[in-house]
């Protein structure tokens, strides 16, 4: 048996272990193999096991994969976009995990006027304050969000973060507590969210207990990326 097929089903085991002790579903949750610097062949091979969503964050090398493997799978977007790529995002990716601004998102609604289509999109909220890392600051999220639901081209579906790397996978739970918390103060607020798109491979079991819908999921599959 591969690797990545081997690595692949402990993965979903750990999800429906995850699933089934926090009382969840484990279909409730979707796993978004995140394939950047992995060639299209061991992404094949993850096709073959079983992987129907893909994770890429630069969209020339998506285009290349995307060529390479076809669209019998779903392609997501999960780096950070720069808005003179939109063009080339709605073309390619089904889903955007990592909207982080009212510009983005209006040049991806125009993008996506143009192209016909309804973008679905995830607003990507910075917890941690980091400077070195993207998405937006917690007080945006609002604001962007109704602006969204103002686009007659994406459709808002949920909110995505990214906590520091721990070590230690317990310590990113108070990020995807306050992740959770964020969706239902949104809701409540008349923002219809769906999906929570947080955890990695060291900590999605963490983020599944507190609600992820969505987990991105490299390492663990594909094994150790080269730098
Ligand atoms: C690379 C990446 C992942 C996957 O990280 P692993 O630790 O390899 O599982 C998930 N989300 C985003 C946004 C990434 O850039």
């Amino acid at each position: 048996m591969s690797e990545i097929r081997d690595n692949f089903l402990r993965v979903m085991e750990r999800i429906e272990k995850a699933a089934q002790g926090a009382g969840r579903n484990p279909e409730e949750i979707n796993l978004v193999a995140v394939s950047k610097t992995v060639e299209s062949a061991r992404i094949k091979e993850a096709i073959e096991a079983g992987v129907s969503i893909l994770g890429e964050n630069y969209v020339q090398e998506a285009q290349k994969k995307i060529d390479e493997i076809g669209r019998t799978v779903s392609w997501h977007f999960v780096g950070h976009l720069q808005s003179n790529k939109a063009k080339y995002a709605v073309r390619l990716f089904d889903m955007i995990h990592s909207l982080d601004s009212i510009p983005l998102a209006e040049e991806l609604n125009r993008r996506a006027e143009k192209e016909g289509r309804t973008m679905n999109a995830m607003i990507e909220i910075n917890l941690s304050g980091e400077t070195t890392k993207f998405g937006a600051e917690e007080e945006r999220a609002f604001d962007i969000a109704r602006r969204v639901l103002n686009l007659s081209h994406l459709s808002l579906v949920g909110l995505m973060t990214m906590p520091p790397y721990f070590d230690d996978p317990r310590l990113s739970r108070p990020y995807y507590i306050r992740l959770r918390e964020l969706k239902e103060k949104m809701i409540k607020e008349g923002i219809p969210l769906r999906e929570l798109s947080m955890g990695m491979s060291n900590d999605f079991e963490i983020a599944i207990e507190e609600g992820a819908t969505f987990v991105r999921v490299g390492t663990a599959i594909f094994g150790e990326r080269k730098k």
